[in-house]
């Protein structure tokens, strides 16, 4: 008997009923191959079929106070929370991550629910003095409506919770497409969604054939928003889908994280945050560094010091216990490694450490470092996405800010610096949404997470995470 076996559902969910499909498809263990479940595999009827249950939802849900709403959601966080270890492990089973990092997830995922409960109470309105005598400004904020969420396997608890957390906060009702390869992470949170109170039909789930799902959602003139977290190349097809109905639209997509050290950095901290930066996740974060790019004065004892502490990392499967690496979530994911590999080598990079599959077996990879990279390498501009740290040399500031931006993506940077003014000026001339520094682990509830150019639109979490998902009203009352 698992310590999951009551939270795990294989269906497809429409207003509060698990519901089967003639046709699944299974989930695998990336750490072995080995099957996990079948799950339904749902296409256009049933995503309209959940959207309808979404908008006969609305209406009792956004009436609701947002007091009653954040009771719900701070149930819904408790139980997250009761059951951390349970949803870390099925988590391990079907994404591969390891299990100090699973449970570490179920946490910041659960973070959301709880912060958009104390948030859902603060959709607050203004009244602005008129232009007219005898007239008052007031307005509102209200839910969008239904909106869909379409979540990545990377982060499958967090990535939805971030979501689903702000959306019902604000009166919104949901339909939600995880990834094929992590379903059952979703479906066990709504378990517990449900157990918490919240009402049958205000979370849909469907998942399997992911075309149909996708234009199904985006041609309804129902959903009013659709909140994303993957590829950028998905996300360009969403925004182009998106225009036939003019929904809004958050959009989490690819980064290519630079990491500057600057010579007068403290190399141990720039070192444990380059880790951190680099090999969370084993590399399959979109804010995981792309590009080290390090000063001549720190280059070599940097280089050797992260190559010692990319050497010492325990690759296993996630359960196995001090576990620090796990498998990285499919073949096309190494072969994407093993092709940026080969290519820098090719134009004259220096192999550090690892740079092959791991001897145990599957997909797991060797954490790789690579010195001596460059701008002529397709891991300069493609994300890696996995364990390889490709480490750039450069010589004066201005260069290494003009390098850094030379990418149309803009999600996260790192600098490490002891120099205060210099932290202050590199970090406001990065074009990225999202700066560390002296810091390698950016991600938390409280703070705005998001990208500027192709890396996306909007932002999650916050005080800011909820407007995503309201509209403001505009009143004017005449004849006072
Ligand atoms: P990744 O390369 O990380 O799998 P994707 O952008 O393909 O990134 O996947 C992120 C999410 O988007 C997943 O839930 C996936 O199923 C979904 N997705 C992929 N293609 C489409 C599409 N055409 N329409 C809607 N969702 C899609």
């Amino acid at each position: 008997m698992t310590t999951y076996a009551s939270l795990l559902r294989t269906g497809w969910y429409c207003n509060g009923i698990w519901q089967t499909t003639v046709k699944t498809y299974p989930v695998n263990n990336p750490a072995n191959g080995e099957w996990v479940a079948d799950v339904a595999l749902a296409g256009t009827p049933e995503t309209e079929a959940a959207i309808a249950a979404a908008a006969a939802a609305l209406p009792a849900w956004r009436a609701n106070t947002a007091k009653a709403r954040a009771e719900i959601l701070q149930r819904w966080f408790r139980l997250i929370m009761q059951h951390q270890v349970a949803l870390a492990e099925l988590m391990v089973m079907e994404q591969g991550k390891v299990l100090s990092e699973a449970v570490g997830e179920v946490a910041y995922a659960a973070s959301f629910i709880e912060w958009f409960a104390e948030e859902a109470k603060r959709a607050n309105g203004k009244t602005i003095p008129a232009p007219k005598t005898g007239n008052q400004i007031l307005t509102f904020k209200e839910p969008v409506g239904v909106i869909a969420a379409i979540t990545p396997w990377n982060f499958p608890l967090a990535m939805l919770a971030r979501k689903l957390g702000p959306a019902l906060a604000a009166g919104c009702t949901a339909v939600i497409k995880p990834a094929n390869e992590t379903p059952l992470s979703a479906f066990a949170l709504i378990v517990l969604a449900e157990q918490a109170g919240v009402p049958a039909g205000v979370i849909n789930a469907v998942s399997g054939d992911t075309v149909a799902i996708g234009a199904a959602l985006m041609a309804s003139p129902v959903v009013r928003k659709v909140s994303f977290t993957g590829s950028t190349a998905t996300g360009k097809l969403l925004m182009r889908q998106a225009a036939d109905t003019v929904k809004k639209l958050s959009l989490e997509l690819g980064g290519n994280a630079p990491f500057i050290v600057f010579d007068d950095a403290d190399l141990d901290a720039a070192v444990a945050g380059a880790m951190a930066a680099k090999f969370r996740n084993s590399g399959q974060t979109c804010v995981c560094v792309n590009r080290f790019y390090v000063q001549d004065g720190i280059y070599h004892r940097f280089v050797q010091k992260l190559t010692e502490a990319a050497q010492a990392l325990k690759v296993a499967p996630g359960m196995t216990p001090g576990a620090q690496q796990g498998p990285l979530i499919h073949l096309q994911a190494v072969e994407k490694v093993e092709i940026h590999i080969q290519d820098a080598l090719k134009l004259g990079a220096k192999l550090m450490c690892g740079g092959e599959r791991h001897a145990l077996g599957g997909s797991f990879f060797q954490p790789t470092v690579l010195a001596d990279a460059n701008e002529e390498m397709r891991l300069a501009h493609e994300e890696t996405f996995g364990p390889l740290a490709a480490c750039f040399r450069f010589t004066d500031e201005q260069e290494a800010i003009t390098r850094a931006n030379a990418t149309p993506f803009g999600l996260a940077a790192y600098l490490y610096t002891r120099d205060l003014a210099r932290a202050f000026r590199v970090s406001q001339a990065l074009e990225s949404g999202m700066v560390g520094i002296n810091e390698g682990i950016i991600s938390t509830e409280v703070a705005p997470f998001g990208g500027v150019k192709e890396s996306g639109l909007g932002r999650e979490g916050s005080d800011i995470g909820l407007d995503e998902y309201l509209e403001t009203k505009y009143v004017n009352l005449g004849q006072l």
